[in-house]
C-alpha cells in the first residue's frame, strides 16, 4: 500500500494529542485527524457512552492496521468530579454578601439553598474552606457546618445553575481518584486495549498506586495534575506515574491563574528529568472551538509548551466538539514544526541538558545523542522491549528523531507518546548484522534518513533480553536492494481485525 510520506513520518519531535467527542467521530474524521498530524488520541470519559469510545477506538486500530504506524489511546477517567445538585428553576441569582446553604437534601434548589450529593466534602469541609463552583465563576465561604450541611456566605458570582462543577482547593478530600464509575469505566476500557489510562484529581502519591494495583500492567497510567495537593508530592507522584499531564483547566480554578504557567514549567522540568512523557493540555486553542483560526496569545501558549520542553501538546473541545478540528491539529503541527526549527529553540533544549543517571543504559544513551551530534546522524535507533531505552533517550531531547524498534506492540504504541519517538513494531533481532539491517531499511522506509547517512543505534547484547541496554554503534543508511521485508510486519500481538494481513 502507498501512503503519502508525511503520515508516514511526522516533522517534529513534540507529539500532538487529541480528544475525540462529537465533532470526531466517524472514521473518516480519525483519519484526517491522524493524517493532519495527531499521534496520541484520547477518550474523554467524563463524557460519551461506552459504545461510542469503542467505535472510535475500532476505527484508531483500522488506521494503524492500514498504516503499519502504531498509534497511542488515552482513556481518560473522569475522577472524583463534584457537582451540584439541580434547582427548581434551573438557575439561580446570588448576590455576594447574601449567605447560601449547601446540605444533601435531594430536593431541587432555590437561592436560599441547594444540593451537594458529597458527604465526603462535609465531612472535610471547616470555618473559612473555599468553595469555587462554575470553574471559579462563584466562591462561597464556610461560616459552619456539620457532616450534613454548610452556612457559607457567598464572595464572589452571581449565577449558578444545574450540576456545575464544584472545586476545593483548600483540603485535602478523603476521595479515592477512582469513583465507582471510574472503576466500571477502567475494566471497559482495558478490555478495550487503552494504551494510556489518565487519573484525574490526583491528590496523593497513595492514589498512583491503588490505580497501578487495578490496571494491573494493562496500560501505562498517567497522573493528570489538577489540585494543588499533588504539587505539593510533585517528585513522588511523577515517580510512580508513567507520565503526566498539566491539566490546567482544573489547575487554573484550583490554584490562582498567575500560578499556573510557574506551575507548567517546574512540572515539565520535573519529568523531564524523571524521564517519564508529559502533556500540557486545555485551552491551547480554546478560539479555534469556533473560528479557523487561534489568537495570537493562543499560537504563542503552544509555542511556550513546546519551548518549555513538553512531550506533548493537547487539544480537548477545539476536536472533540469544535468546529475545526483539522485545523486545529493542523495548526499545533504548524507552530511545533516552526519551533522546533528555530535555533533558539535546540539552544534551549541543549541548555538544559540532564545528567545521565549511573546506569549502563544512560551512559550508552548519552553517548548516542552526543554522537549522533557530532557526525549529524540522520537518527538514533533504540532496540528496546520494555522501552525503557527509548523513554532514557527522549529525556535527551535529541535533535533527530529516535526510531524505537520493539518487538513488543504494546511498547510500540505507548511510547508514541514521548518526545522524538518515532516507533516501529518490528520483529526481534538474533544478532549485529540483522540489528544493523533493520534499523537502516525501516529508516530508510520511513523516510527518516537517506542512502550514505548514518544512524546511531543502541541495544542489548544478548539480543531479546530486558535492561541489558549495552551496546552502542554507527551505521550507514544503505538503500535497500529490494521491497524492505518489514512493511506491514504484524505479530500475534495484534489484536487487529487486520493484524497479519
Ligand atoms: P479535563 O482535564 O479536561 O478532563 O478536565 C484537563 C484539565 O483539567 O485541564
Ligand atoms: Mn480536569
Amino acid at each position: 500500500m502507498n501512503h503519502p510520506v508525511s503520515i508516514i513520518r511526522r516533522f517534529r519531535q513534540t507529539k500532538v494529542v487529541a480528544t475525540l467527542g462529537p465533532a470526531s467521530s466517524s472514521p473518516e474524521m480519525i483519519r484526517s485527524l491522524f493524517e493532519a498530524g495527531v499521534d496520541v488520541f484520547r477518550l474523554n470519559f467524563s463524557h460519551g457512552s461506552h459504545e461510542d469510545h469503542a467505535a472510535r477506538l475500532a476505527a484508531i486500530r483500522a488506521i494503524e492496521a492500514e498504516t503499519g504506524r502504531p498509534i497511542a489511546v488515552m482513556a481518560d477517567l473522569q475522577g472524583p468530579k463534584l457537582r451540584l445538585g439541580v434547582f427548581a428553576e434551573g438557575s439561580i441569582s446570588l448576590t455576594p454578601g447574601q449567605t447560601f446553604r449547601l446540605d444533601l437534601s435531594k430536593e431541587p434548589g432555590d437561592t436560599t439553598r441547594a444540593c451537594l450529593p458529597h458527604p465526603e466534602i462535609f465531612a472535610a469541609l471547616k470555618p473559612d474552606t473555599n468553595l469555587l463552583l462554575d470553574d471559579g465563576k462563584v466562591r462561597l465561604r464556610v461560616v459552619a457546618c456539620s457532616p450534613e450541611h454548610a452556612e457559607t456566605v457567598v464572595i464572589a458570582g452571581t449565577k449558578l445553575s444545574d450540576r456545575k462543577g464544584v472545586n476545593v482547593p483548600d483540603v485535602v478530600l478523603p476521595l479515592s481518584p477512582l469513583t465507582a464509575k471510574d472503576r466500571i469505566d477502567l475494566a471497559y476500557a482495558l478490555d478495550l486495549g487503552v494504551d494510556w489510562i489518565a487519573l484525574s484529581f490526583v491528590q496523593r502519591p497513595e492514589d498512583v498506586t491503588e490505580a497501578r494495583r487495578l490496571v494491573g500492567g494493562r496500560a501505562a497510567i498517567l497522573s493528570k495534575l489538577e489540585k494543588p495537593q499533588a504539587i505539593h508530592h510533585l517528585d513522588e507522584i511523577v515517580e510512580l506515574s508513567d507520565g503526566v499531564m498539566v491539566a490546567r483547566g482544573d489547575l487554573g480554578v484550583e490554584m490562582p491563574p498567575e500560578d499556573v504557567p510557574v506551575l507548567q514549567k517546574r512540572i515539565i522540568r520535573e519529568a523531564r528529568l524523571a524521564g517519564k512523557p508529559v502533556i500540557v493540555a486545555t485551552q491551547m486553542l480554546e478560539s479555534m472551538i469556533t473560528a479557523p483560526a487561534p489568537t495570537r496569545a493562543e499560537a504563542s501558549d503552544v509555542a511556550t509548551a513546546i519551548f518549555d520542553g513538553a512531550d506533548a501538546v493537547m487539544l480537548s473541545a477545539e476536536t472533540a466538539a469544535g468546529a475545526y478540528p483539522v485545523e486545529a491539529v493542523s495548526m499545533m503541527d504548524r507552530i511545533a514544526r516552526r519551533v522546533e526549527h528555530d535555533p533558539l529553540y535546540r539552544r534551549i533544549m541543549d541548555a538544559q541538558h540532564l545528567d545521565p543517571q549511573e546506569t549502563a543504559a544512560d551512559a550508552i544513551t548519552a553517548a548516542a545523542r552526543q554522537i549522533a551530534h557530532t557526525i549529524k546522524a540522520a537518527a538514533i535507533v533504540t532496540f528496546t522491549s520494555s522501552g525503557s531505552t527509548t523513554l532514557r533517550a527522549a529525556r535527551e531531547r535529541p535533535e533527530m528523531p529516535i526510531l524505537c524498534l520493539t518487538a513488543s506492540l504494546t511498547a510500540s504504541r505507548r511510547l508514541v507518546l514521548a518526545y522524538g519517538v518515532h516507533s516501529v513494531h518490528a520483529p526481534d533481532i538474533a544478532n549485529f548484522s540483522e540489528m544493523v539491517q533493520q534499523a537502516s531499511q525501516i529508516a530508510f522506509r520511513d523516510g527518516l534518513a537517506q542512502e550514505g547517512q548514518r544512524l546511531v543505534i543502541t541495544a542489548g547484547v544478548p539480543f531479546g533480553v530486558p535492561g541489558s541496554t549495552n551496546v552502542l554503534r554507527i551505521a550507514w543508511v544503505e538503500q535497500p536492494g529490494q521491497a524492505a521485508p518489514y512493511s506491514h510486519w504484524h505479530g500475534q500481538e495484534n489484536q487487529t481485525p487486520a493484524a497479519g494481513k
